[in-house]
């Protein structure tokens, strides 16, 4: 459950120097609970990794100086963190050799910040840390409304309803934050990444989706509640 906080989710390193998008990494892992450590080079990365003792490290392949596969082979000569390359090159060459050099995963750029959340938890349940506050399963509640984040199941009144995997990431994102204002940027931040420069109407259109899907009369949402001019807000009657 969500409620007994009895271990932080862990410490996450963030070597990245794009500012922009440290900051949305930052904060995506911050509002998750995890603590966060940010070095924009790569010796500033390696020199974070000894003094921080992260419990996974977020390492972007092309930082100024040291590259990120030469911090990647030395931070794995003397730890087994999990490493997670971040790269905005898709080629399999630097797949292959990010992973040779011992990274345990890469993603490619642009990312949503969704599925960064669910590949660090992942990565941190694998090495047995379990990236969830309080390591059970987590369901969020609120109204006639669940999420069980491990099956990834959403239910109304206990009736499963099937959702897009967009849909499913926004109703996390405006459960994340229920009853407080959930803005636009913010969540498509969240769900569909900080590059995202596609029709802002997307947004809307996944909104009124969700509400056609949830809501007992969408023309009058009594949980998905729109926040004029500044975003959504779920609110949990
Ligand atoms: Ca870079």
């Amino acid at each position: 459950m969500q409620t007994s906080v009895d271990r932080r989710p862990g410490r996450v390193l963030v070597v990245e120097d794009e500012e922009g998008l440290a900051d949305s990494v930052r904060y995506a892992l911050e509002s998750e609970g995890f603590e966060v450590v940010i070095a924009h080079t790569g010796l500033g990365g390696l020199e974070a990794a000894g003094a921080s003792r992260p419990d996974l490290v977020l390492l972007d392949l092309m930082l100024p100086g040291m590259s990120g596969l030469d911090v990647c082979r030395q931070i794995r000569s003397s730890s087994d963190v999990p490493i997670i390359m971040l790269t905005a090159k898709d080629s399999e060459a630097d797949k292959v050799s990010g992973l040779e050099l011992g990274a345990d995963d890469y993603m490619t750029k642009p990312f949503s910040m969704r599925e960064l959340v669910a590949r660090v938890r992942a990565h941190l349940r694998r090495v047995g840390r379990t990236g969830t506050v309080g390591g059970a399963n987590e369901v969020l509640r609120g109204g006639p409304i669940e999420m069980d984040m491990d099956a990834h199941v959403v239910r109304l009144e206990g009736e499963e309803i099937e959702l897009r995997p967009k849909e499913f990431d926004l109703l996390e994102s405006l459960m994340r934050r229920k009853n407080r204002l959930s803005a636009r940027h913010v969540l498509i931040d969240e769900v569909w990444g900080p590059s995202y420069f596609g029709d802002t109407k997307t947004l809307d259109v996944h909104i009124k989706r969700l509400r056609q899907k949830l809501e007992a009369d969408s023309s009058n949402p009594r949980h998905i509640v729109t926040m004029r001019g500044l975003g959504y807000k779920f609110v949990d009657e």
